[in-house]
Order: C-alpha cells, then structure tokens, then sequence
C-alpha cells in the first residue's frame, strides 16, 4: 500500500542542518495499523508529513498504491489528499463551528452536494459513536468526543488512509484505549491502512500489528510488533 524507499529529509537553516529523516525504508500494507515509535526529535512527525506531502523529501521515494505520490500534479494531490485523512494530538476543529459545522466544512471543501452533506455528517457521526452531539461546540466536549469529531472529519471523504500523530497524547488512559479501539474498529469495518506515530510503547503494543523505532531519523527496528517487544 505505502512503500518508503531511501527516504531522506535535511531541514537547513542559520544554525546548521537536521537529517530528520535519515535512508527510511517502509513497507507498510493495506490492512496494517503500522506505529511509528521514538523519542521527542526522531523524525516521526516529518516522516508523516512526508505521507501527505506537507513536507517535500530530500530524496527518495514514496509510493502509493504503485503511483509514486512525489510526482502528482496539482489535481492528483489534491485527489491524494482527499483519500488521506488525519488526525492530531490537539484535534485541531473549528471553534467557531458546532461538530455538525466541523464535519461539514471538510465536505464542503471536497466539492460534496449541498443536499448529501447531512445524511453524510449522520452517517460519519454514527460510525464514531457521537449522534447525539451534532449541535455541541468544541468547547463542551470532553477530549476524547473532540477527538471522535476529528476522526468523522478525517473519514468524511471515504479515505484509504488514515495518518494519526499523537492522536491519543493528550488523552487519560481510559480515553486512550476508547479511541484506540474504535481505530481498530474503523480499520476492520472500513479496510483502512493506519499509520500512526507516538511516543506510547503501550499504544503500540495495544493497537498496532507492525512498527518502525525511530532514533535520530532513522529506522532502528522494524517488523511485527510480536516479534519487536518479545523478550528473548
Ligand atoms: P518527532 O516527531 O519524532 O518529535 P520531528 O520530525 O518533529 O521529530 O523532528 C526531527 C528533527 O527535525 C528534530 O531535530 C527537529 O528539531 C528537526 N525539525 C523538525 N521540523 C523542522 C523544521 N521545520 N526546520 C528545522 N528543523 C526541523
Ligand atoms: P470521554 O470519556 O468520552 O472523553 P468524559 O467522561 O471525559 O468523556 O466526559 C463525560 C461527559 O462530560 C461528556 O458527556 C461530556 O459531554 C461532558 N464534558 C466533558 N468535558 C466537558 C466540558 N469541558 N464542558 C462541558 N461538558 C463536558
């Protein structure tokens, strides 16, 4: 599904230059939820950014599906970004806009009719167990319905991938595993491919069937998660 292939980011600038992301080589598949674990600095968020190219690579490939997405023109980007969706550690909604607004604005802006966008939010409500807070603001919901919100918005155009960083870093435990199992949840229902990057070894652990360890940007181990935290 996503193949990362020599994959190198150097941010320059006056204080001299960073390899954030240092000869990375994925391969992560359609029905994973693949983590991406490191400390504070690893390269995690640039390595997702680089997913859905809000950052632009040093060099290397990324392809998805088969199509190397490095090379998409201004409609194939857009396309691209559509069928990604993601999500953050401050959730980052509207507001200004009750959940319905929030919901609503990202299928605004993917070019959805008028007259679909209600069944649609409902539709998108009822997969994250949140039908009865159409009308709520941001400001009185609890961390993990605001992050419930977040996870509709990012489903609303039917993507193929979801990118989570630090979706749950801001979550109580309890929270956390709630969020956690509707992600494995959606990925069943939905044949997501997850990619999710924390600094949690237990939401690796708790969710995760692969993942990468990241040290100063490069990948210091990589497989199934059985194999990467069982004790010889
Ligand atoms: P993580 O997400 O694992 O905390 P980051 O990807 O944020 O790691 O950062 C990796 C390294 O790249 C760090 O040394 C960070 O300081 C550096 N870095 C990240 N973004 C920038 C940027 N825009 N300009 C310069 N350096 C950056
Ligand atoms: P969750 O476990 O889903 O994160 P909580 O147990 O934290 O939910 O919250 C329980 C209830 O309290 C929720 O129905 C939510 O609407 C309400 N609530 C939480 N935080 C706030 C807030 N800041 N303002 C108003 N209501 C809140």
């Amino acid at each position: 599904m996503i193949e990362i292939k020599d994959l190198n980011k150097l941010y320059s600038s006056a204080i001299g230059d960073v390899l954030a992301v240092k000869n990375v080589n994925l391969n992560i598949k359609e029905d994973d939820i693949y983590g991406i674990m490191g400390l504070s600095g690893a390269g995690k968020s640039t390595l997702i950014r680089l997913l859905n190219r809000l950052e632009e690579p040093s060099s290397g490939e990324i392809l998805v599906e088969g199509n190397n997405i490095l090379k998409f023109n201004d409609t194939e980007l857009k396309e691209y970004r559509k069928k990604t969706g993601m999500i953050f550690q401050h959730f980052n909604l509207l507001q200004s806009r009750d959940v319905f607004g929030n919901i609503a604005f990202a299928l605004e802006i993917a070019g959805w009719d008028k007259n679909d966008i209600p069944s649609r939010v409902k539709e998108l409500l009822t997969l994250v167990e949140l039908e009865d807070k159409e009308r709520a603001f941001p400001s009185q919901l609890s961390g993990g319905q605001k992050q419930r919100v977040a996870i509709a918005r990012a489903l609303a155009n039917n993507p193929k991938i979801l990118l989570s960083d630090e979706a749950t870093s801001a979550l109580d435990p309890k929270t956390t595993k709630s969020i956690l199992d509707l992600l494995k949840d959606l990925q069943k229902k939905l044949g997501l491919t997850i990619v999710l990057i924390t600094h949690q070894m237990e939401v690796i652990r708790s969710v995760c069937n692969r993942a990468a360890i990241m040290d100063k940007g490069e990948v210091i181990e990589e497989g199934s998660v059985d194999r990467i935290f069982s004790n010889p």
